[in-house]
């Protein structure tokens, strides 16, 4: 994985540069090679993770992997939306947040619940949004920014939401609202405001939908949406700079954080119900 010869991309400035080089001659940037990992890193955001399609492939698996966990809930009626819906316990298993799992202060499951999905239809919109504004958040942050913005956004949209009703909650849409935030300021900045008003509509709209809707969280829609906005604004867009080694790392332990987190979460719920 390493890279100790030959040349890469300085993170900083977007020059070619010896991999070797302790400071890049053109901008000056320390360690850009970042004692030679850095070239991997960029290898692995540029080609090899396509993140829309790593959040909706997540999404889809731990849904069925929550329907198979707990059959015995799949059948149960409980109207519209609640067609195909995994049970308590294998969503508590899989990384539900609030609820047992904030007062167990299983910090993960502010990462993991974006995953988790309570039906056939909240899945669909789910995914239908992501793939909607998901390509492009990845096209004008980057991966790894976007994949930052996604997980930061969906995580204080739990957090507010615990804080405030302690419900247990599952869902991207907290995380969708931080996508939608992410682009209205890359429009603000670019001045666009036609651009920037249809995104606002889309999340007034979909805001107050949340209100008419049961079992819609709407301190999730909030807390997603504000923790968006903050992150996006701490991010430069693809075009003004690289994405540096530094997001990049943060993209990959977030990334880390929540896939020991879907670990843990079975791990501890596993073996609360066989009374351990
Ligand atoms: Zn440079």
């Amino acid at each position: 994985m390493r890279q100790t010869q030959g040349s890469m991309i300085c993170p900083q400035c977007g020059k070619l540069i010896g991999v070797g080089e302790e400071k890049c001659p053109f901008c000056g940037a320390w360690q850009p090679s970042l004692y030679g990992y850095a070239p991997a890193l960029q290898r692995l955001f540029g080609r090899h993770l396509d993140l829309i399609t790593v959040i909706v492939t997540a999404c889809v698996v731990l849904y069925v992997a929550a329907l198979v966990l707990q059959p015995s809930a799949i059948f149960q009626w409980q109207g519209l939306f609640g067609i195909l819906s995994p049970g308590t316990r294998a969503l508590y298993q899989l990384g539900m947040t609030g609820g047992v799992a904030w007062q167990q202060h299983w910090w993960w499951t502010l990462l993991t619940a974006i995953y988790l999905h309570g039906g056939l239809l909240h899945i669909f919109f789910n995914v239908m949004w992501i793939r909607n504004l998901g390509p492009s958040v990845d096209e004008l942050y980057g991966p790894a920014r976007g994949f930052v913005i996604f997980s930061v956004a969906g995580a204080v949209g739990f957090l507010l939401s615990n804080l405030m009703s302690g419900a247990p909650s599952i869902g991207a849409s907290g995380s969708i609202f931080g996508l939608l935030a992410a682009l209205i300021v890359f429009g603000r900045r670019q001045g666009s405001s036609v651009f920037t008003a249809q995104l606002w509509q889309w999340a007034i709209v979909m805001f107050a939908m949340g209100f008419f809707m049961s079992g819609v969280n709407n301190w999730a829609h909030a807390g997603g949406f504000a923790g968006g906005w903050v992150t996006a604004q701490a991010m430069r867009a693809s075009h003004e700079k690289r994405e540096s080694p530094g997001v990049q790392i943060l993209a990959l332990a977030l990334l880390a954080a929540t896939a020991v987190g879907f670990v843990l979460s079975f791990m501890r719920v596993t073996s609360l119900l066989l009374g351990h």
